[in-house]
């Protein structure tokens, strides 16, 4: 089948998102051809730029491995990579962690933590705080994929009171 394409670029739409294990390994076909051209790098840890092996098409891809496991896919134009080469100039899509999960959100492409309040729900929280103060709790539940009450909580103490530390000292 040497004439067959060996490349998924074709098939994908513009903006593409795709998780991670597929059950058809889709996402390992599709990237099994994309070799990375740049990272980001800094405190987008998820953004890498790509270009594929077989037929030259350019992507920018979001890896999500820390809420919803998806690969979020934005195909480039030359001029695009070109700018993200020479000039470090990303597109805006992927540049805060929001706007990736709020992208798998609306292609619905979410994970259901078992534990409600995960590190990982905690962390990437105030995480989103941090980038957009003004973020309200409803948008950190729709990007999360909770309930705006289970949102709120994420931003409570953890409460320790299910052991008791003895007092004293004496224990090290
Ligand atoms: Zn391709």
């Amino acid at each position: 089948m040497e004439n067959e394409r060996s490349c998924c670029c074709a098939a994908l739409d513009d903006l593409a998102i795709v998780g991670m294990g597929h059950s058809e390994d889709l996402d390992a076909r599709i990237l099994a051809t994309l070799d990375t051209v740049k990272d980001h790098g800094g405190e987008q840890w998820w953004l890498h730029a790509a270009t594929c092996n077989q037929c030259g098409q350019h992507w920018m891809i979001a890896q999500e491995s820390r809420i919803h496991d998806n690969y979020c896919l934005r195909r480039l134009s030359g001029d695009e990579m070109h700018a993200i080469l020479a000039l470090s100039q990303w597109p805006e899509d992927f540049l805060r962690f929001e706007q990736v999960l709020r992208l798998e959100r609306e292609a619905g492409q979410v994970a259901c933590f078992l534990d409600p309040r995960s590190p990982a729900l905690v962390d990437t929280a105030h995480d989103l705080r941090r980038a957009r103060p003004e973020i309200s709790v409803a948008d950190i539940a729709y990007a999360l994929a909770i309930s705006t009450g289970q949102a709120e909580r994420l931003f409570r103490p953890r409460r320790w009171f299910s052991w008791r530390r003895e007092d004293g000292g004496g224990r090290g």
